[in-house]
């Protein structure tokens, strides 16, 4: 028996060293990974061990086994041949600022159980507001404010939530949900909000989907429609959630059109601008928040697209006293001083977790280290990169572009039927030389590029479009004439 087991202030140093020198060879060697792990089922949990280990071993024996065993089942998210779903890019100041955070290990549920956790977190979100241009009334100097949640799901569940607590004059909380209540959104929302309407007991059921338009936008007169059946049924609507870059496509519904609509009925308006938002940090992409001063809630994912590593949602309301009534809950456990004087932020009651870690400190790091200059120099360079490959696609006529695309996010596919797509991405995807996703579009399967990855550069795009056009005449039997020279 040893005296302690825990690890020494020399040991910790030297495996610390050791883990960042090992990530920094990670990144400068990632591209000769294959980008989508190629392992099959139960093969990572095969080659561990099958027992727990019984005595602990020295951090040089296990460690090379994460080179060995696991990163062969790793997809290698932060490849700069990453373009599938949307990105979760993790640039190195976000990593060094969670690395801080880890081991400041800060519990941050109460102003007074870590009062920077609070203060740096309120600060960098109105900093964040104003970069992002942003109405005042989401800011904390408002009657609004910002939280850091750990995923846009669970933020849409919290604007759902004060939503619910608004309709029913905070009885839902105390009384159990009224079955009356409706709650709409496009058809082309993300599925976090269906999610979100069962989880906050209201149901599937009750959450109408609305129509879009050819540009996969929310059609505004079908919504006000839909609102006035409800209340001739004698529903009681409540929520409207629109996206800001839904996932499939990319497509803005009109805020400007559906928040009128919205105050005149008095319903709650939450805005999902999962990846999209970050595109507001340039002055020229601030259309996609047009209209958005009707927004009672905003979320956007810095983990998705500002290079802020996973988790770190940015949720913001305009009626934070809304928030706060519906989701608090004191126990004398937590009581103390500062939150009974009232001049503080307690964020355990901005999100159903009581307990929270201090996630502003990669957000602060990122923001110190890029600047809104830097910022906006890569959202800029990676949405000319995709416009690029736009207009590849565009110019090669065994392809067709499914969507709008003015920002980074390409849905094309071959012209014909789905087996030759289907058959197109598998190779792609197959070579381990980038990854693609997919979408069905108007009943047609799509193929989903988007650019986002922190170290994309016109190399990767370029290569990108050579790999797809030579794999489509593979299929097709037919050579493009716009594929870039090598
Ligand atoms: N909303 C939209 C439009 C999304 O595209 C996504 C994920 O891609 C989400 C919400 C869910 O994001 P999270 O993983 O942060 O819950």
């Amino acid at each position: 028996m040893k005296s302690s087991y825990h690890m020494t202030s020399a040991e910790f140093r030297a495996a610390g060293r050791q883990i960042i020198d090992w990530l920094a060879d990670y990144y400068a060697q990632i591209e000769k990974y294959p980008v989508l792990s190629p392992v099959a089922a139960d093969e990572v949990r095969a080659s561990l061990p099958a027992a727990q280990p019984e005595t602990g071993c020295p951090f040089d024996v296990f460690f090379p086994e994460i080179a060995e065993k696991i990163l062969p089942g790793i997809t290698h998210w932060q490849s700069p041949n990453f373009f599938a779903y949307f990105p979760a890019n993790a640039a190195e100041p976000s990593v060094l600022g969670d690395l801080l955070s880890s081991g400041l290990a800060q519990q941050g549920m109460l102003w007074s159980t870590s009062p920077a956790c609070t203060e740096v977190e309120t600060h960098v979100l109105d900093w964040l507001a104003r970069m992002l241009a942003l109405p005042e009334s989401l800011l904390s100097t408002s009657k609004g404010g910002g939280v850091i949640q750990d995923s846009a799901s669970s933020a849409s569940l919290c604007a759902i939530l004060a939503a619910r607590e608004r309709a029913t004059n905070f009885r839902s909380n105390d009384f159990g949900v009224r079955e009356d209540l409706v709650a709409y959104a496009s058809t082309q929302a993300h599925s976090s909000i269906e999610k979100d309407m069962k989880v906050a007991g209201i149901g599937a059921r009750n959450l109408r989907l609305i129509d879009v338009d050819a540009k996969f936008a929310m059609r505004p007169d079908a919504l006000e429609n839909a609102i006035t059946e409800d209340k001739a049924a004698g529903r009681t609507p409540f929520f409207v959630s629109t996206t800001i870059g839904t996932t499939s496509t990319l497509a803005f519904d009109p805020l400007a059109e559906i928040g009128p609509i919205c105050r005149r009925h008095n319903l709650f308006l939450h805005v999902d601008a999962a990846m999209a938002g970050t595109a507001a940090l340039c002055p020229e992409f601030r259309w996609i928040h047009k209209g958005l001063e009707f927004a009672d809630s905003y979320v956007f994912d810095a983990h998705k697209w500002m290079f802020t590593n996973f988790d770190c949602s940015c949720f913001y309301v305009a009626d934070r006293a809304t928030l706060i009534r519906s989701l608090t809950v004191l126990p004398e456990y937590l009581r103390n001083q500062a939150t009974e004087s009232g001049a503080v932020f307690d964020y355990r009651d901005w999100h159903v977790p009581l307990g929270r870690r201090f996630r502003a400190l990669k957000l602060w790091f990122v923001i110190q280290h890029y600047g809104v200059e830097g910022l906006q120099f890569h959202v800029r360079r990676h949405v000319e990169l995709a416009q690029k490959f736009r207009s590849w696609v565009d110019a090669d006529p065994r392809f067709e572009l499914m969507a709008p695309a003015p920002l980074n996010l390409i849905c094309f596919r071959l012209k014909g039927d789905d087996a030759a797509n289907e058959q197109l991405i598998e190779r792609l995807n197959r070579s381990g030389k980038l990854f693609v996703s997919h979408a069905r579009l108007i009943g047609k399967f799509t193929i989903r590029f988007c650019v986002g990855s922190t170290h994309t550069e016109l190399q990767h795009v370029e290569a990108a479009w050579r790999l797809i056009s030579s794999e489509a005449a593979n299929i097709i039997g037919k050579a493009g004439a716009s594929a870039p020279s090598a």
